[in-house]
């Protein structure tokens, strides 16, 4: 049973029925097989809710009524609820979702974006949270402003890709978990929600075109290199020392560089795969000529491409992006060093794209000094 997530609002515990899309096609099988139902139910139900992608459970016609019936007590269809939607003049659209307990999150989708990590150029890619807030903390990130409330579920995960792909009308092909939230705080239920995106009965995404990103949760990056996903992974470095990275990332007090390559090192060691370094530039604080040099040693010895991305402005937040010359002399020092790298023209700069940045907005006209945990 999935309990109930909202740490505040309820007083009175109301026994949650679990949401049918949290499960894994053999999980559902083994419900059915217990009650005696042929185990092709399973297909016809997993086809109900990623092919046609009902609402009710009372739209699968092709099952038997005290079927349908079982799945209503047992089990919820709960969606999650558009509240706003902004696009921005290159069709990059970002909407805020109200999950059921109230909490807001928010969705990207970006029509047509580069090849910045190794997949075809013409992918429209969708980049999805995965925690409401972030107790991460980076100083430069709106997702982390007002503070950490709680994991999603995988159904909560999944379930942005398919209200988008309903509201947008578009077929998304490319993942990335880059919105609101540290993925890997969030393992067990990213992962979950990676097998039903990637899984032939789920949403049959191919695992090349799911990309996590991480703050560097060194542990967690090791435990990923365990799991048999052939997804990619970023880190989002953004400092090439100690002194820098920990300036702007507090976690890096936790996992510092040295400990954070390691982990990296273990990663591809594992995996055979290469990584992506990404870099926001700000402006006086990470884009010296020396951190470029640093950068391009790290990247060297991961053998990792580098996305260097000019920082986008949050309000309230000091840091400004770097004028373009000083980003161009940044990447030329890296291409120096014979490192893949690209400078992103961030899309959605005119809809404050940042993650984090559309909830905060709402949060704070909605009620300027309450605490928008809950
Ligand atoms: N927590 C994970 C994933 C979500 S953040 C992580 O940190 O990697 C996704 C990416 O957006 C990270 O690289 C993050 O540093 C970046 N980001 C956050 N705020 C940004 C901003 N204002 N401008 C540009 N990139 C930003
Ligand atoms: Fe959290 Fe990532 Fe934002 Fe850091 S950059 S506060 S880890 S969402």
């Amino acid at each position: 049973m999935a309990g109930c997530q909202c740490h505040v609002r309820c007083y009175v515990s109301v026994p949650a029925r679990t949401n049918l899309r949290c499960l894994q096609l053999d999980e559902l099988k083994k419900q059915l097989s217990d009650r005696n139902e042929p185990s092709y139910r399973a297909d016809q139900i997993t086809d109900w809710l990623y092919r046609k992608r009902v609402q009710f459970f009372s739209e699968m016609t092709d099952l038997p009524h005290s079927l349908r019936e079982w799945l209503n007590d047992s089990f919820n269809l709960d969606q999650l609820e558009v509240i706003r939607v902004l696009g921005s003049r290159d069709t990059t659209r970002k909407f805020l979702l109200r999950l059921n307990d109230g909490s807001l999150i928010e969705s990207v989708l970006i029509p047509a974006s580069p090849a910045l990590y190794g997949q075809r150029s013409d992918r429209r890619t969708i980049c999805i949270s995965t925690q409401v807030g972030c107790a991460y903390g980076c100083k430069f990130c709106a997702s982390g402003l007002e503070g950490f409330s709680r994991n999603l579920r995988a159904d909560e995960i999944v379930n942005q890709i398919i209200t988008i792909e309903r509201e947008s009308g578009e077929k998304i092909d490319n993942i990335v978990f880059m919105g609101m939230g540290e993925p890997l705080a969030n393992f067990d239920n990213l992962i979950r929600a990676i097998r039903i995106i990637n899984a032939p009965w789920g949403l049959g995404i191919g695992a090349r075109h799911i990309t996590v990103s991480t703050s560097g949760l060194a542990p967690q990056i090791k435990k990923l290199a365990g799991e048999q996903l052939q997804i990619r992974l970023a880190i989002s470095l953004h400092g090439a020392s100690d002194d820098v990275r920990s300036q702007i990332m507090p976690v890096n007090r936790r996992y510092n560089v040295a400990v954070l390559m390691e982990a990296c090192r273990y990663y591809t060691a594992r995996r055979k795969q290469r990584l992506t370094f990404e870099y926001i530039l700000i402006a006086g604080v990470n884009d010296a000529d020396q951190q470029a040099r640093l950068l391009a040693r790290l990247a060297t010895e991961l053998q990792a491409k580098v996305n260097l991305i000019p920082y986008n402005t949050v309000q309230g937040l000091p840091w400004s992006r770097p004028p373009i010359d000083r980003q161009e002399k940044f990447l030329s020092i890296l291409r120096k060093h014979e490192v893949a790298a690209t400078l992103r023209r961030e899309k959605g700069h005119d809809i404050e794209a940042a993650c984090g940045q559309l909830r905060l907005q709402t949060i704070r006209e909605k009620a300027p000094t309450a605490n928008a945990k809950c």
